[in-house]
């Protein structure tokens, strides 16, 4: 078995040579052979197993070492080892009994579960932290903040141009909306900072239209593109509020076309000027110049909004198809490959038992139900993430044709049976005949099994699960009741929702990993087929969860 391990016989002139000397020998013998421990690091000599034996060392139990290796056909093995000295009569030590267990290809199935099961934890994350729009959501919040602040930069760095050009004290730009012509303040340039926190206050203080303006003919004149210098100190302006003391105005109108989309206001404080006809002129242009910056800054922000929009849309629909695809191949396909090795394994060693009556190592046939049981899991919850991104994005595929729910119900029972076969799980089946509802067989049966599964993986071993089947007038209830640890009425609403998992609800049965995705699938399989889900529970006391399908209006054809 050495030789066929090691693939000695691929190397002919192996064990030809005849040293005497017995460590001479064994250097040869074990030096073609390149030993790693189990992370893939070689091991330095004297640790290799059968050198550790040599020296005196038992290797069992615990002790087992695990090595990988590469044999002599250049293959790389994984062997779990272990193994005694061999003693002479003297009590010296004079040969090591080493055994060498291939655990390759168990050790290979254990990581592509593990991997598999570290894909699915990765994906079922990301679906927990992208929900439903989030993505969309978020760009979209991300462009308006980009707005604002991408708008104030951008006219603030106008107004710092106005000043310097006309080389005044403070210029302020307000845009028009142009429906309501509410005016918003989009930069103050020449404030200190205090002053400026304080404005900024103001403007956002109360609201002010230039259709509520109190000299309407000067708006017309801003609206025909004129720039205006006004005198503060005089009417109607002496009157109004003037917090700095200006004592001349100058706005000149932000125009695009016959639009007036904004103003541009400057003034040197209490510094009396007289703006000439030159710098009167250079204002509206600038002003115009800041409207046109402004528009087409306002503008670009509109269509990347709408077209991020469009896109985030799309990204969202492309990621959840994409999800589907990967979590098919990243998934399925490797789940598929270890279900078919278990089965595989498990044969062979169905056939060596019975056909060479070895002595096989006892934990095998436990580690491959061990191993089948695993994959059965995961297969489960890989198909409720998908279906899962299959209900968000309306794939959720469903047949609807005429059945029986008590054979529905039966089946399921006894599929539970089969992997529980320790449990008790009653039945109650109050209907006297066949139950004829409309529906996708398959799906109906799910819900039952996920119902079922819950009830056993919630509740200790020792308790009972009662399923029980009766008619309500024109629906079908179906119920599965259980002695666990039952739901606070809080906790009776959210359970439904995805990924929702109640704190304190330990698995008291398997190893069953949940991801909280059962009952929300179930709950859309049923109001798919127009009936109803609920649970009646009290904490302490067990829960009873149940459903309802209308009844079809046809009957089975005796
Ligand atoms: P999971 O895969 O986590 O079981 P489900 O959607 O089937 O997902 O259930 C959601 C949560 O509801 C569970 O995590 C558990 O906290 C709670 N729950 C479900 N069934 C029962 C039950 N029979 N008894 C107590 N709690 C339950």
């Amino acid at each position: 078995m050495a030789r066929e391990i090691l693939a000695v016989n691929s190397q002919p002139d192996y064990s030809t040579s005849m040293l005497d000397d017995r460590f001479s020998l064994l250097r040869e013998r074990l030096f073609p052979f390149k030993v790693l421990d189990d992370h893939g690091i070689p091991l330095p000599q004297e640790q290799w197993p059968v050198i550790r034996i040599l020296n005196g060392e038992m290797l069992k139990g615990s002790n087992a070492v695990d090595i990988r290796s590469y044999v002599l056909d250049g293959r790389e093995i994984e062997l779990s080892i272990t193994g005694s000295p061999v003693f002479g009569k003297g009590g010296d030590i004079v040969g090591a009994v080493t055994i060498m267990r291939d655990v390759t290809e168990r050790r290979g199935l254990e990581r592509r579960t593990h991997e598999a099961l570290k894909a699915l934890l990765a994906m079922a994350e990301v679906l927990v932290l992208v929900p439903d729009n989030a993505a969309e959501v978020h760009l979209q919040s991300l462009l308006k903040e980009k707005k604002t602040v991408a708008e104030s930069t951008v006219a603030r760095r106008l107004a710092e141009l106005t000043r310097d050009i006309l080389n005044c004290q403070r210029v302020g730009i307000t845009t028009i909306e142009s429906e309501t012509t509410v005016l918003r303040a989009m930069a103050i340039v020449g404030l200190s900072p205090e002053q400026e926190v304080q404005w900024w206050a103001e403007q956002q203080q109360h609201e002010s239209r230039l259709s509520d303006s109190r000299t309407p003919e000067l708006i017309s004149r801003l609206r025909a593109n004129e720039v205006l210098q006004l005198d503060m100190t005089q009417p109607p302006f002496s009157d109004q509020p003037n917090p700095y003391g200006i004592q001349t105005l100058l706005i000149a109108p932000m125009c695009i076309g016959d639009q007036l989309v904004g103003i541009l206001s400057l003034d040197n404080g209490s510094i009396r000027h007289e703006y000439t006809q030159e710098e009167m002129a250079l204002a509206g242009a600038v002003a115009k110049l800041a409207g046109l910056v402004i528009e087409r800054e306002r503008l670009l922000h509109e269509r990347e909004e709408s077209r991020a929009n469009e896109i985030a849309l799309r990204a969202a629909n492309r990621r959840m198809d994409e999800f589907l695809g990967i979590a098919c191949h990243e998934l399925k396909t490797p789940l598929a490959a270890i279900k078919g090795n278990v089965q595989l394994a498990e044969r062979r060693l169905q056939r060596l038992i019975s056909d060479r009556k070895t002595q096989i190592d006892r934990l095998l046939p436990d580690l491959l139900e061990n191993a089948n049981r695993q994959t059965d899991r995961l297969d489960r919850l890989v198909s409720d993430l998908l279906d899962v991104s299959r209900i968000q994005i309306g794939k959720l595929e469903m047949r609807s044709e005429l059945c029986d729910l008590e054979t529905v119900v039966q089946e399921t029972i006894q599929e539970q049976r089969m992997i529980n076969p320790t449990r008790s799980i009653l039945v109650e089946m109050l209907a006297e005949e066949a139950v004829p509802i409309e529906a996708d067989a398959d799906r109906i049966g799910q819900v039952v099994a996920n119902y079922l599964t819950n009830a056993l993986k919630y509740s200790s071993v020792d308790k009972p699960v009662t399923v029980s089947l009766e008619m309500e007038g024109p629906v079908a209830r179906v119920s599965v009741q259980d002695e666990g640890p039952g739901l606070p009425p809080a906790e009776q609403e959210r359970i439904w929702e995805r990924f929702h998992r109640v704190r304190g609800v330990e698995v008291q049965a398997g190893s069953g990993i949940g991801l909280g995705l059962g009952l929300y699938i179930s709950k859309t399989i049923i109001t798919w087929h127009g009936g109803r889900v609920g649970v009646a529970s009290t904490p302490g006391q067990g829960s009873t969860f149940w459903f309802t399908l209308p009844l079809a209006q046809q009957q089975f054809s005796s």
